[in-house]
């Protein structure tokens, strides 16, 4: 049995799930490779109908399920909701272009006729974090079931129960199965999984990675990102640049893959966005109760991210907004900027996923480049400006997957354009028609011309084309 505690509330348990045995995990598998087939079979447009359904279910259930996200998880409930919402967003998103992706492509015509055929992998293992548990589950479950595959989900044991519940309401090849990295190596490594689907952070992917690689299984990686916001000289710290931008480094208290997690700004304006930055704190940023109204950043997730961010900050970290909460009882943290420190010093050379944030002043465009495509993640990241040409140009110049012009991540979100990483950030795609291909293998039947039933004879079989 998995028991979740309320970060919050340590002493709070919010509800617990059953911990899947290698055995529950090969049954489990089982089943869905048994059901994908019929599944498989029946037209697109059933299937559609099913995942409509399906969000309409979570649709209606929405405020108790952000209630029990932001219980479980510590995020604030207003952003619960807008996870679960764009969850919805993006199933419907998948009903309506699933249609275009996945019809085979029928071309007859002077080379001969070929026939283009989309078909599903099979049994889609989809291994997620805690921090988004929703829509980075949504994101794999929507498509993959669109194709015709079966999928089985294995959430993080730091955040079971929204997405369980989630689960249980699609009509279809689908399940959750619950665990720490043992499930899901059991998962990923069972012989009838044929696409495995990863979030989570690098020494996860690597060891799921190798595990996948081992059986040939094809994977798709969303992995960690350190993303640098950079204000060229000509950027406003005017209140909503500021408040945008405080928000997109505390929302989740800083454990969002795409948050700004190192701020540059002209050495020369430094202390004046320092204190355009306190200020915007000031205003937006509040700790305390994820369920509690105005409350707009909760607690990490656990005690050893708690232990983690605490060590990051040093003592001269300029505490940040208002702080109403206590950290004996809650895995609270006081949200914090760093002035100033040492670029390579792990808080500005890693990950920190915690609300620790640095800023760092620059000299010239060519250091500050350096210093934001330096390190091996290249996931977001973002450039501010008066002049949108002029941003446009210098974000040509980032080494990153996906970069926000005068925002940075959750305001930025659209379904049109694929997200994922550069470096080892990841590979493959979510969203848009890229995140659509990655569930479906593409199988080719080709009749060429010269020998079709009633072709002029001539020529002979050759090794290659005239063209
Ligand atoms: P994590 O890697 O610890 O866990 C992710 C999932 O993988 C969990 O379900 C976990 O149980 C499972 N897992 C971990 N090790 C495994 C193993 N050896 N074998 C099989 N399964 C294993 O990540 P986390 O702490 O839950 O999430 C934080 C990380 O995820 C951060 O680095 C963050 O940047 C990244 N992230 C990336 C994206 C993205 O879209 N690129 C989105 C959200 C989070």
């Amino acid at each position: 049995m998995i028991a979740r505690e309320n970060p919050a509330r340590i002493a709070e348990i919010v509800g617990t799930v059953v911990a899947a045995t290698p055995g529950d995990v090969d049954r489990i598998v089982r089943w869905a490779d048994g059901e994908q087939r019929a599944w498989a079979a029946r037209p697109i447009a059933d299937r559609l109908t099913v995942i409509t359904e399906a969000a309409a279910r979570i649709e209606s259930a929405i405020e108790e399920l952000a209630e029990l996200l932001a219980r479980e998880s510590g995020k604030v409930v207003g952003d619960c909701r807008g996870e679960i919402g764009f969850a919805v967003r993006y199933l419907r998103w998948v009903v309506e272009h699933a249609p275009a992706a996945y019809a085979d492509r029928d071309t007859d015509d002077e080379r001969g006729r070929i026939v283009e055929q989309r078909r599903p992998f099979g049994v889609v293992a989809a291994i997620t974090p805690w921090n988004a548990p929703i829509i980075l589950s949504v994101l794999k479950i929507g498509p993959a079931l669109a194709a015709g595959n079966a999928v089985v989900v294995k959430p993080s044991p730091l955040a079971p129960l929204t997405i369980d519940r989630v689960v249980a309401l699609f009509d279809a090849p689908i399940r959750a199965v619950h665990g720490g990295p043992e499930t899901g190596a059991a998962l990923v490594g069972h012989e009838l999984v044929r696409k495995v689907a990863f979030t989570g952070g690098a020494a996860g992917g690597r060891a799921v990675a190798a595990l996948a690689g081992d059986r040939l299984t094809p994977t798709v990686m969303e992995l960690g990102g350190n993303d640098p916001a950079v204000f060229l000289d000509d950027a406003t710290f005017a209140g909503d640049v500021m408040d945008r931008l405080v928000m997109a480094s505390f929302a989740t208290s800083g454990q969002v893959c795409m948050a700004a997690k190192r701020l540059y700004v002209p050495l020369a304006r430094l202390a004046e966005f320092v204190s355009s930055y306190r200020e915007a704190a000031g205003r937006v940023l509040r700790t305390g109760d994820p369920l509690s109204a105005g409350v707009t950043m909760g607690p990490v997730i656990s005690a050893a991210a708690q232990r983690a961010a605490r060590a990051l900050a040093p003592p001269d970290a300029i505490p940040l907004g208002t702080f109403d909460a206590d950290p004996a009882t809650g895995y609270f943290v006081r949200p914090s900027l760093v002035v100033a420190p040492d670029p390579d010093s792990p808080l500005v050379a890693g990950e920190q996923f915690a609300p620790i944030v640095p800023v760092l002043g620059y000299t010239s465009e060519d250091q500050v480049l350096a210093w934001a495509n330096a390190g091996e993640l290249g996931l977001g990241a973002s450039v501010w400006s008066a002049d949108e040409g002029r941003a446009f140009a210098f974000a040509r110049r980032f080494e990153a997957g996906f970069t926000f012009v005068n925002t940075h991540n959750r305001t930025g979100m659209s379904l049109r354009a694929p997200f994922g990483g550069v470096k080892r950030s990841g590979w493959g795609r979510e969203y848009a028609a890229e995140g659509l291909a990655e569930y479906v293998q593409t199988c080719v039947i080709h009749a060429p011309a010269a020998f079709r039933p009633g072709a002029e004879p001539g020529g002979g079989p050759s090794a290659y084309p005239a063209h």
